[in-house]
């Protein structure tokens, strides 16, 4: 009885609490201008208020405080975000967000910035916080708690510096290799897209923003990451069953585990400009998905609707389609037009008031729940989780186990005191281990990375002896074919030839084939010529067609973009101090004109080609979704599945067990897939990933596991959204042992 008092008084008193907050934010609202609520849904760029706005010069740039003022005091600017070049050191942000706030707190109003950044596998842009595999690498891991602990010191580490917003974490879904995005992505599986991301929502958002953690923004809404071209902000042709198959589930995930925020998509699916969309921002994300926080746009998306997409003949009427499709804060980011269109539009009546009060509410009420109106400032007690030693331990962690073995004919793991000969682009580049988004946008300015962190050359010699190493391609990332090798006179036993691509993230890292270049596949077939045991490293952030070698090489090794300690744990895994565990979490391709998913439909397996008999068996990728080798010997098998209370209370129970028939102890990453056989209206796929988990199973041991299922499990989605349950057979398939089912 005491107990319900005490509950009830508690909710009694939260009641009043959020009451009181969302009151206070109302007859704040009530007081403002048109020009105060204006500001409050722009965003400006940190380099529009610093001496240069050309961020990417590579110079350093002073802030320019005169502009800060005019930004605040006379365009009443409610967001600010981004660095003005490259990663700042902690204090330097501290000075910056200090000032910012004090200039803000005396505006008139006091309403503090909200100031957001991109903190992507990290803290991108403070200067020696810790850098984590990017997202691909971590769905290799199928590790919801690497994921789960990398976010957490993402957060901590933003948080550290004062900012409270981040821009992440990416919910497209990777089934375009082609776009430069892919590697931020957690790839092919709707599922993984939305477990992972909804664990990092959930560690962000924490429950207490206002005094811990980050609030998350969901991106980029919807469709960005299959455009036609492969290239980058271009358009996308979506049908409408795809949409509720791979791109919109993942972002309910992440709306459902409570995401304070949306950026969406600068591109437009089947013509129509999502910034220009109120079908899509509005009855779909807001009604039909049932978000209720902010939305932003993504950088100058309101400008290109008149600029690239043409919908809008004038800057001003652009203004006037997206604020009516449900923006509530425009990314400007380098002027004032959108303050000076979106004021003249209402004051002549062309957008009403209560229409900003609907975002400006929604832009306070975040500034309120992330602590700002009670102390805008550095939080002094959480400097000190900034640089934590065991920061490093987790990011080595995190890439170890999500490093893939593709191939391996006997070679690997290598004894310590094999003789080694490293060439190859990606060999002596801290660069491409981090790819994009690393202390720069690009990530490509070698000299900003941390002493400590290693390239790969520097971690083998480390690993192998130096005597034992021999490097031929000292430097940065280097693909003109300045190798000069003559493997003829290579003595050394091992040759370790790093491939791949440099760093990059977004437009910039298009590219018009998937073949890696031509330069490197030279030096793959100078090398295989040579006789040597070849070991090829891949380090890039997505799968580069290798078909044309890749066959007589000895072992294969995809490490992505695994981050900071990619280089001693791609070492320690040829060296056998560490098992590889690692499984691909997309399909990786042979050949660029025959690009099916692992979830494809039947009819896509047909391949006929010129002179060919017609083959029904196409699907032959590369490597499969799920593959991953290890050194241990793992068998996997389901025992039995008990399928007595479907028909009552929806659950179907799966055991299944691992054998580890190794001296190694290992991981195994393990995909839990359902296929339907038949189905009614829509052709079913092939199969669907359903869930995941990562199973430890010491040397010489069997471990049993259960795995539940649901009738929602068994589901296929039609072009409605309805998600439909047909009774049938199916197929149970756990790593590749199967059971067939028949369900009423
Ligand atoms: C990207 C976003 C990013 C924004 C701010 C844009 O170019 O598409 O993902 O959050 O810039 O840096």
């Amino acid at each position: 009885m005491r107990l319900l008092f005490t509950a009830l008084a508690y909710l009694i008193s939260f009641h009043s609490y959020s009451q009181a907050i969302e009151e206070n934010i109302d007859s704040l609202i009530a007081r403002m201008t048109i020009e105060e609520k204006v500001g409050q849904m722009t965003q400006i760029n940190l380099g529009f208020v610093s001496s240069s706005i050309d961020q990417h010069d590579g110079n350093e740039k002073e802030l320019d405080w005169e502009k800060i003022n005019i930004a605040i005091n006379e365009f009443h600017v409610g967001s600010i975000f981004n660095t003005n070049g490259f990663a700042l050191e902690l204090f330097e942000w501290h000075e910056i967000i200090n000032n910012i706030q004090s200039v803000a707190l005396k505006s008139i109003n006091s309403i503090p910035i909200l100031y957001g950044i991109d903190a992507i596998h990290g803290a991108t842009y403070i200067k020696e916080s810790c850098l984590f595999p990017h997202n691909i690498c971590l769905a290799a891991s199928r590790s919801r708690n690497i994921v789960h602990e990398t976010a957490k010191v993402t957060a901590l580490e933003t948080r550290a510096s004062g900012i409270r917003w981040n821009f992440d974490p990416v919910l497209d879904i990777g089934r375009e290799p082609l776009w430069p995005r892919f590697s931020e992505t957690y790839g092919e599986s709707a599922f993984i897209c939305g477990t992972l991301g909804s664990e990092v929502v959930k560690v962000y958002e924490g429950d207490n923003l206002s005094k811990y953690g980050v609030a998350s923004c969901l991106k980029h809404f919807i469709g960005h990451s299959v455009p036609k071209s492969g290239k980058n902000r271009t358009e996308a042709f979506i049908s409408d069953l795809e949409m509720w198959e791979y791109h919109i589930p993942p972002f309910q995930y992440g709306i459902n585990a409570g995401a304070s925020s949306v950026m969406l998509n600068s591109s437009s699916v089947n013509g129509i400009p999502i910034h220009a969309s109120y079908k899509y921002i509005n009855d779909l994300l807001i009604e039909q998905m049932n978000f209720s926080g902010l939305i932003i746009t993504d950088w100058e998306d309101i400008i290109r609707l008149h600029t690239r997409h043409k919908v809008a003949s004038t800057p001003r009427e652009a203004v006037k389609i997206a604020i009516n499709s449900g923006v509530d804060m425009s990314m400007v980011p380098n002027d004032f037009s959108f303050c000076k269109h979106l004021v003249d539009l209402v004051n002549k009546g062309e957008i009403s008031e209560s229409r900003l009060d609907i975002s400006v509410k929604k832009i306070l009420l975040l500034k309120r729940k992330l602590g700002l109106f009670v102390n805008p400032f550095i939080e002094t007690d959480k400097i000190s989780d900034f640089g934590k030693p065991e920061y490093r331990k987790l990011a080595r962690e995190a890439a170890e186990s999500s490093i893939i073995l593709l191939e391996n004919e006997g070679v690997l793991p290598l004894n310590k005191q094999t003789k080694l000969y490293i060439v190859g682009p990606t060999s002596s580049s801290k660069a491409a281990l981090n790819g994009g988004w690393s202390y720069s946008w690009q990530g490509n300015i070698e000299d900003i990375y941390p002493k400590n962190s290693l390239t790969l050359s520097e971690a083998l010699k480390l690993e192998f002896g130096s005597t034992n190493v021999s490097i031929h391609c000292e430097g940065d990332f280097d693909d003109k074919g300045h190798y000069n090798v003559d493997f003829n006179k290579v003595d050394e036993e091992v040759i370790i030839l790093c491939l791949g691509e440099n760093a990059y993230a977004e437009s910039p890292g298009g590219i018009n084939s998937l073949h890696l270049p031509d330069e490197q596949i030279n030096l793959a077939n100078q090398a295989i010529e040579s006789g040597k045991k070849i070991v090829v490293i891949l380090i890039e952030g997505r799968g580069r067609i290798v078909s044309s070698f890749i066959d007589k090489v000895d072992a294969v090794i995809l490490a992505m973009v695994p981050g900071s300690e990619g280089g001693p744990a791609i070492s320690n895994i040829l060296s056998g101090d560490v098992n590889p565990s690692g499984i691909l979490p997309f399909t990786y391709h042979r050949e660029s004109g025959n690009i099916i998913s692992y979830d494809h439909r039947f009819l896509s397996k047909i391949n006929h080609q010129v002179n060919q008999p017609l083959a029904y068996d196409a699907f032959q990728p590369q490597w499969e979704f799920g593959h991953g080798l290890s050194y241990s010997d793992f068998e996997v098998s389901i025992t039995d599945i008990i399928s007595e209370q479907f028909e009552k209370n929806d659950t179907l129970i799966i055991n299944y067990q691992i054998t580890n028939k190794s001296e190694f102890d290992g991981h195994k990453a393990i995909d839990i897939f359902v296929s339907d056989l038949y189905a009614s209206n829509i052709s079913p796929r092939n199969k669907v990933l359903v869930n995941f988990e990562r199973v430890s199973v010491p040397s010489n041991t069997k471990v049993k596991r259960e795995i539940i299922l649901t009738r929602n499990n068994l589901k296929y989605v039609n072009s409605k959204g309805e998600y439909i349950f047909e009774p049938g057979e199916f197929i149970i398939d756990i790593s590749g042992s199967k059971k067939n089912i028949s369900l009423k």
